[in-house]
């Protein structure tokens, strides 16, 4: 069974796939996790920080047993998965589009991170995470909870990631946080062209396609000085792909603000649905950090009204 995440890996993605795959193993169920690229930056740290090796990246799953994390939509899978025998959704997203022709197992809960869910797994099946794994699952919980200052965190995301913490040996889980997030917010060198589609989601509404993509930083002057080139490439990126709207969340994660930055047929209705206002390709939304509970619902209703 291969055990996959989503499109653009993040550290969710990745470990979450990582953590499920060892579960199945230490089952007697043989499991293996794999990536549809290479992981972020944050991702990479928190490997180098577990020590363990990249897992194998897989674009084509037709005719694999699979167990996916992170995602329940088509969309953030591979282009052949409807060939492929879904056993398994582990997700913490709104509900995807993904049905299958047989019963499949499915723990979807409304939690921060996906990696809280396949702790809670371990603990259903009387089993503990080895130590690499355990801080991998809590990296992931840090990331997608913004160290539990973000809008989606959850009492069960807290005690899972003390819990992963102990068991991973790490004293200073703010220390930890800390380091992580320099990881991730070391973009200096990082072309415009890859920080646009470093986290970047399509979602459909009412047939309009809109790609956001989020970049979770610790200070936002180095991205803004990157403004010019990402909105270039954006541009570029909207014609290819004929999309409505191509949007780089800039997320503070310290202030708990994001600037966003867009090239849309009608920036207006974008910026209106989330009570804000364009000026020169950018608008301010204060207050929002997640994506998937701060942006999307609002855009949906706006374009499926
Ligand atoms: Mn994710
Ligand atoms: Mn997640």
């Amino acid at each position: 069974m291969l055990v996959l995440g989503h499109q653009n890996p993040d550290c969710d993605s990745l470990c979450s796939a990582i953590g499920l795959a060892s579960l199945f193993n230490k089952m007697g169920r043989p499991a293996t996790p794999v990536l549809q690229g290479e992981p972020n930056p944050e991702a990479q740290f928190l490997l180098e920080q577990s020590g363990l090796p990249q897992p194998e990246i897989r674009t084509e799953v037709a005719g694999e047993d699979i167990f996916i994390v992170d995602y329940s939509d088509w969309g953030q899978g591979t282009a052949d998965m409807k060939k492929a025998n879904i056993l398994g959704i582990v997700d913490h997203h709104k509900l995807g589009d993904i049905t299958t022709s047989a019963p499949l197992e499915c723990w979807i809960w409304p939690v921060g991170c996906s990696a809280t869910i396949v702790y809670n797994m371990y603990k259903f099946n009387n089993q503990t995470p080895d130590a690499p794994v355990a801080k991998m699952m809590m990296g992931a919980i840090i990331s997608d909870t913004v160290n539990f200052q973000g809008p989606t965190t959850t009492d069960i995301d807290k005690v899972a990631a003390k819990e992963l913490a102990e068991i991973a040996g790490v004293t200073d889980l703010g220390a930890f946080a800390e380091a992580q997030f320099e990881a991730k917010s070391d973009i200096a060198a990082v072309s415009a062209a890859e920080l646009i589609l470093r986290d970047q989601k399509v979602f459909e509404m009412a047939g309009e396609k809109l790609a956001i993509g989020q970049l979770e930083l610790t200070s936002l002057e180095t991205a803004f000085s990157k403004k010019t080139d990402m909105l270039a490439e954006m541009g570029q990126l909207q014609a290819d792909k004929g999309y409505h709207s191509t949007i780089v969340l800039l997320t503070d994660i310290n202030k708990l603000d994001t600037t966003a930055l867009i090239i849309s047929k009608d920036a207006d209705k974008v910026a209106s649905a989330l009570n804000s206002k364009v000026e020169d390709h950018a608008f301010e939304l204060p207050g929002v950090v997640s994506r998937k509970k701060q942006i999307i619902p609002f855009l949906q209703e706006a374009f499926e009204a």
